[in-house]
């Protein structure tokens, strides 16, 4: 059982966390509306979309300003869309719960690792969800998050081997003997060349069968990041999920706006998230469900 002093410092924690999330989104609103423009996603400062005038320090808090001036701008009364809310309130919630999965347990408590996974994790999720917000907007995954994703995901992985040979340790196609980061590296790039590999894989063969183009190139470089930090097995893992709640909310989407196409970006990143977070598990569930059948 955890102290009552221990306990403090994880509730504390969970607060931490769901803060910095909550800001990390109202950056990524930033980043989505931004960058698929061109724009420098640091100057100028936020302006309301329908008057351009600068927010204030004060109306620029997460969630709060947002409630508190009831979804409009200050200046002109203009409508603030919903969504700007929404996006911070899921940031927060994707933060406090990783924070949760990775710091907030007993046996990891005070561990320096725990907190540098949680924090990749945060910056991982951060671009999932930015690209997710781009792809929704302007059906494109950004060159600006996929390639440079996939280039520092090696290097993130050396210095915080954790992240992807945590848990069960290494696959075991790769040598004990190397040091950590070096096998952390290796399995990053492995996950790249298989998450990028599978997904190409696929488009082949969709393009052969349905006479049209069925994946686009950004999906490639997207499980090519994803599988960076991942690794090979979490790249393939996170495809099968992305399937799984694809067909599902794909139907849904199609029911409720009528458009059939279908960006598959966010379903890979719902998938990426689980993975990022649970690795193995949600593969031994499945395999404990079908045994016990
Ligand atoms: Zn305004």
């Amino acid at each position: 059982m955890p102290d009552a002093a221990e306990q403090a410092v994880g509730e504390i924690g969970l607060v931490f966390a769901l803060g910095i999330g909550a800001i990390v989104g109202s950056f990524l609103n930033v980043v989505a509306h931004r960058l698929p423009l061109g724009l420098s996603v640091v100057r100028p400062g936020s302006r309301c979309p329908a008057c351009r005038t600068p927010v204030r320090a004060v109306d620029n808090v997460p969630v709060l300003s947002w409630l508190a001036l009831r979804g409009r701008c200050r200046g002109c009364q203009g409508r603030i869309s919903p969504r700007y809310a929404i996006v911070e309130i899921l940031s927060a919630l994707l933060a406090g719960w990783a924070f949760h999965v990775l710091v907030a347990q007993p046996e990891l408590a005070g561990e320096f690792t725990a907190w540098a996974h949680w924090g990749v994790v945060l910056v991982v999720t951060s671009a999932l969800l930015a690209a997710s917000l781009i792809d929704l907007d302007h059906r494109i995954l950004p060159n600006e998050i996929t390639k440079r994703g996939m280039r520092a995901a090696p290097v993130i992985c050396a210095f915080v081997p954790h992240v992807i040979i945590g848990h069960g340790g290494a696959p075991a196609w790769v040598p004990g003997a190397w040091p950590a980061p070096v096998q952390a590296a290796v399995v990053s790039i492995a996950g790249i060349a298989v998450g990028a590999g599978s997904i190409w894989g696929l488009g082949v063969i969709g393009t052969r069968v349905f006479k049209k183009e069925a994946m686009g190139f950004g999906d490639v470089k997207f499980l090519g990041l994803i599988g960076g930090f991942v690794g090979p097995a979490g790249a393939l893992l996170t495809l099968v999920i992305a399937a799984f709640v694809g067909a599902v909310g794909g139907v849904g989407r199609l029911v409720l706006t009528g458009d059939r196409y279908i960006p598959f970006g966010p379903f890979l990143a719902v998938g990426a998230y689980i993975e990022l977070l649970y690795a193995r598990a949600p593969l031994d569930w499945y395999v404990a469900v079908m045994l016990s059948r």
